[in-house]
Order: structure tokens, then C-alpha cells, then sequence
């Protein structure tokens, strides 16, 4: 059994810290607009929980890299698949969608050196 790309490079907990804060930002907004009392305090809190999960997603989209080309992996699966399954894709991906590096390979090793 193969490890996915992420989770081999390190990277398969920053995807999950992010996910779950994008899940965190959507309750609340949730929360917001269909329980929560308009007042300022709560209607000042929408575009400060949009920025956040905006800066989330531009954070994760150019941090999660492949440690031989640099591909930025979690933007080659947003920006070239289909909303329903990028991130089947990405949770699967087992190389560098670019340069095809396996970090299971062999060549792990000369990365290191
Ligand atoms: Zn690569």
C-alpha cells in the first residue's frame, strides 16, 4: 500500500487543520445567518469570517508544495479538477502531479542530502 503524496510529505496535516477551519468558518457563517441576532457585532463578523477562510484557502493553495519541483499540489487540484472530486484527487495522489516525484521512491533520500 502506497502513501498518499501528503501524508509521505509531511503536508496531509496542514490540508486537515485547514479543513477543519473551513468547517469552523462555515458553521459560524451558518450560525450567523440563521440563528444569530443582526446585531453590529455579529453583521461586522461576516466579511472578517469570509477574508479568513479566503487567506485559508490562499495559505493552503500555495504552501502545500512538492518538496522536488515546488508544484504548488493543493492549487493544481482546485485550479485543474472539477469542485466534487479535487479533493478525492488530492487525498489520493500518490506523485507530483508535475514532475511525477514519488516520495516513497528511492529519491527520497538524495532530497535530504
Ligand atoms: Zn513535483
Amino acid at each position: 500500500m502506497r502513501q498518499p503524496f501528503l501524508e509521505a510529505t509531511g503536508q496531509a496535516n496542514r490540508l486537515f487543520v485547514a479543513i477543519g477551519l473551513f468547517v469552523a468558518i462555515g458553521a459560524a457563517l451558518g450560525w450567523v445567518f440563521l440563528y444569530a441576532e443582526l446585531i453590529d457585532e455579529v453583521v461586522l463578523s461576516i466579511p472578517f469570517m469570509v477574508v479568513a477562510a479566503l487567506v485559508l484557502g490562499i495559505w493552503l493553495g500555495l504552501t502545500v508544495r512538492c518538496p522536488r519541483c515546488k508544484a504548488k499540489i493543493v492549487w493544481i487540484a482546485v485550479s485543474k479538477h472539477p469542485t466534487q472530486t479535487w479533493l478525492f484527487w488530492l487525498l489520493r495522489l500518490t506523485v507530483c502531479p508535475r514532475c511525477n516525484f514519488d516520495p516513497c521512491g528511492a529519491d527520497v533520500v538524495s532530497l535530504n542530502a
